[in-house]
């Protein structure tokens, strides 16, 4: 048996002790060195149709090989790796492209993945097909865990509108939590556009601050104003919008410059009304939308790669994984600087 921090019902999370998962053909099992805790977590606990129930919960996972499943080889035991998130599968036309996070076996709907769909992370061990283990390298496994998705899903955001980010340009950060400060820090390590984050909590903009950001705003009625300040009128080329509520899609939109990219990351329920009509109704001429999944295995080998090389890092608060539910509760009141990671 293991203890495992679990769904168990529509809105109802807690530590149990479950039967311990055995890998099938193509599986390995891993012990669990650390379970991030992500946002999308506490979107999952609150969702009460979430089809998966019981799942234990947890999709930024680092592990040791425990076990290899039938014809599974390349790996032994004592192996430290990360779990790539998107659990596409793998023969499509779309999977060969690199975009497993858009698989089409799914078809227009999310790409399951550990915690997502699948047995999570947030337990003593946890089984995942081998072919989406990734290498951890010499990373500290802790600090590591939340590349999976912290660390993926901004680098992927962030190179959707890579031909934007010249050094003239100007990129918004909207939301500096565990997603939004690796963006900080992608950004800065890899580009060399000016760069303004944008929080609800001034301590969040003071840690965007010490990792990269130029300029902080609040972000209160004032902050479109500002960040129009800032452009000379003509605003943002790209907007991160890490938040995605009401206001800050709102506020993504009032600062995108024309032919500039907004990109939603953020799934906390806001909408975009798209209007069809001349500036300066609406949207600018040129600029356009996008709302990305994850990221590419590719993706993931880049974010080590930079983490490996001291470009980027996690800013990382351990806790037991019995203190689960408390950590969630410490996300939810945006208690958390950088990333908590649970560990086993
Ligand atoms: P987090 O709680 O660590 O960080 C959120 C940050 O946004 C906090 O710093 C908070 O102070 C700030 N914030 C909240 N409301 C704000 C507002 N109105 N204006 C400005 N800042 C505000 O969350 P996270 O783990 O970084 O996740 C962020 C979002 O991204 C969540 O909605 C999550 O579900 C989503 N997400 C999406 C994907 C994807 O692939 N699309 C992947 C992972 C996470
Ligand atoms: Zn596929």
């Amino acid at each position: 048996f293991m203890k495992a921090y679990r769904l168990t019902a529509p809105k109802t999370a807690e530590i149990v002790d479950i039967e311990m998962p055995r890998p099938g053909p193509g599986e390995v099992l891993l012990k669990v060195t650390g379970a991030g805790v992500c946002h999308s977590d506490l979107h999952i606990l609150h969702d009460e149709t979430w089809p998966l129930v019981p799942m234990t919960i947890g999709h930024e996972v680092s592990g040791e090989v425990a076990e290899l499943g039938d014809g599974v080889s390349g790996w032994s035991s004592g192996d430290q790796v990360l779990v790539y998130l998107c659990w596409g599968c793998g023969m499509c036309r779309t999977c060969a492209s690199g975009l497993e996070n858009a698989c089409e076996k799914y078809g227009r709907s999310i790409v399951p993945g550990p915690g997502l769909g699948f047995q999570g992370c947030m337990a003593e061990y946890v089984v995942a097909p081998a072919r989406f283990l990734v290498p951890l390298g010499s990373l500290d496994p802790v600090d590591a865990a939340p590349l999976t998705d912290a660390g993926l899903t901004p680098y992927h955001a962030i190179r959707i509108a890579s031909d934007l980010l010249v050094p003239t340009a100007t990129a918004v950060v909207i939301g500096v939590g565990g997603l939004g400060h690796m963006a900080v820090q992608i950004l800065t390590a890899m580009y060399g556009s000016r760069l303004i984050a944008v929080d609800l909590d001034t301590s969040k903009l003071e840690h965007a601050a010490s990792l990269g950001a130029d300029e902080t705003i609040v972000s209160d009625s004032h902050a479109a104003d500002a960040i129009l300040d800032l452009t000379h009128g003509r605003g943002a080329q790209v907007v991160l919008d890490f938040v995605g509520a009401e206001p800050t899609v709102k506020l993504a939109a009032d600062v995108i410059s024309p032919y500039g990219r907004i990109v939603t990351v953020g799934l906390a329920g806001g909408t975009l009304p798209f209007a069809a009509t001349a500036p300066p109704i609406g949207l600018p001429w040129g600029a356009g939308v996008v709302k990305p999944y994850g990221g590419t295995r590719a993706d993931l080998h880049d974010v080590i790669a930079l983490a490996q090389r001291g470009a980027i890092s996690v800013t990382v608060e351990r806790h037991p994984l019995d203190d689960a539910a408390s950590v969630f509760a410490r996300l939810e009141a945006g208690q958390v600087t950088g990333r908590a990671v649970l560990v086993p």
